[in-house]
C-alpha cells in the first residue's frame, strides 16, 4: 500500500477565489465610474510598488480606504477600477513614493509589502485577490506611460484597462506574464529544486517563463531539462494562481519524469535532487529532521507538492 498521508483541510491558495465582479462593461462609462467613486460603499487600496497601506488595527488589519480617505493620504495618482463587490466599487490608487515614505512614519498605518501581508495572515484572506489585482494592474501602467509605438506619453482609459496613445492611437492592455511551476514525478519520486533566493531549508517546485510560441506542456518540459536535466514527458495541468511579483499568472502542472540523472543548472538553482513521498510530507508538516521546509501555503507550490503526497496523481 503506497504511502499516503492525510494533512486534514487544505488551505486556500493565496490570491485566489477573488469575489470582486469585474463589471467590465462599466469601464467605459464615465459616469457610472464617477458614481460608484462617490458612493459610500466604495472602497480604495493604496498600493505604492511592493508596498501595501493599512490602517492598523489589534490583530487583523484593515486595507480599505473611503476614496475620501485615500484622497486625504495621497492626492495624486490615477485611480483603477479594479470591480464590484455587492454592487459597490473597489479601487486602487498608488501613492508616489515620496507620500509613501511619511506614511509609514504614522504610527496609526502601517506599510508594508505583500507578500508578508498574505504570509503572515495581516488582512483578511478575501481582501488577498484584489490586493494583487490592483498591486499588477498599477505597475503594469507605472511602466506603459509612453506608448510602445511611438514613444509619445499615453493616457489612461477605461477605468484603468487601457493606455491610449493620443497620436498613433494605438490602444495598450495591462498583460499578465505566464510562468509554468512544475513537480516532476516518477513513482514515489519527485524532484525539488533550491534557487539562491531561497531562505532556510526551503525547497520547492521548478519554475519559468513560458516564452511566445511555446505551449504549457512544452514549457514545462523545457524548463525542467534546462534547470536539473530530468527530461519529462506527459504533463498535468494542475491549477493557477495569480501571483503579482509584479504580474505573474502561475501554472501549476505535474510533469511525468523520463529520466532519472539530475544535471544542474548552476545560473538558476543553488540545488536540485529527488525526494521521496515520505520525505516531501515530512516538509509540508514541518516535521522533517533536518528541518527542510516546503513554501507556505499561500504559494502554489505547496499544493502542488501536497496534491502529489496526498492524492492519486500518477502518471500510468
Ligand atoms: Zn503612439
Amino acid at each position: 500500500m503506497p504511502f499516503r498521508p492525510d494533512f486534514g483541510p487544505k488551505p486556500r491558495l493565496g490570491y485566489t477565489q477573488s469575489l470582486i465582479a469585474r463589471a467590465a462593461e462599466r469601464r467605459n462609462d464615465a459616469a457610472a465610474l464617477a458614481a460608484l467613486e462617490c458612493d459610500a460603499g466604495a472602497g480604495v487600496y493604496l498600493i505604492g510598488g511592493e508596498m501595501i497601506v493599512l490602517k492598523k488595527r489589534e490583530t487583523v488589519h484593515e486595507p480599505l480606504f473611503t476614496l475620501a480617505e485615500a484622497r486625504a493620504l495621497s492626492n495624486s495618482g490615477e485611480i483603477m477600477f479594479l470591480g464590484l463587490i455587492d454592487n459597490c466599487g473597489r479601487f486602487a490608487l498608488e501613492p508616489d513614493a515620496a507620500i509613501l515614505e511619511t506614511l509609514k512614519t504614522r504610527d496609526d498605518l502601517v506599510v508594508t509589502d505583500l507578500r508578508s501581508i498574505a504570509i503572515k495572515g495581516l488582512v483578511e484572506e478575501d481582501h488577498l485577490p484584489p490586493l494583487a489585482e490592483g498591486k499588477a494592474l498599477l505597475h503594469w501602467h507605472a511602466r506603459h506611460r509612453f506608448c510602445s509605438s511611438c514613444g509619445l506619453p499615453t493616457s489612461l482609459s477605461c477605468g484603468g484597462w487601457r493606455r491610449d496613445c493620443p497620436v498613433c492611437k494605438v490602444q495598450h492592455f495591462p498583460r499578465t506574464d505566464p510562468v509554468v511551476i512544475m513537480l516532476p514525478v516518477a513513482g514515489e519520486r519527485c524532484v525539488l529544486g533550491r534557487s539562491y533566493r531561497f531562505q532556510g531549508s526551503m525547497w520547492s517546485c521548478l519554475a519559468g517563463f513560458v516564452e511566445p510560441g511555446e505551449t504549457i506542456e512544452d514549457a514545462v518540459r523545457r524548463e525542467t531539462l534546462e534547470e536539473c536535466g530530468v527530461a519529462c514527458g506527459r504533463v498535468a495541468y494542475f491549477a493557477t494562481q495569480p501571483w503579482p511579483f509584479p504580474s505573474s499568472l502561475m501554472i501549476g502542472c505535474h510533469a511525468e519524469a523520463l529520466s532519472h540523472d539530475i544535471v544542474i543548472d548552476r545560473t538558476e538553482l543553488e540545488d536540485a535532487r529527488w525526494f521521496d513521498r515520505e520525505e516531501v510530507a515530512q516538509m509540508l508538516k514541518r516535521t522533517h529532521p533536518q528541518g527542510l521546509t516546503t513554501p507556505p501555503t499561500v504559494a502554489i507550490a505547496y499544493h502542488i507538492m501536497r496534491a502529489w503526497v496526498e492524492e492519486e496523481i500518477e502518471f500510468r
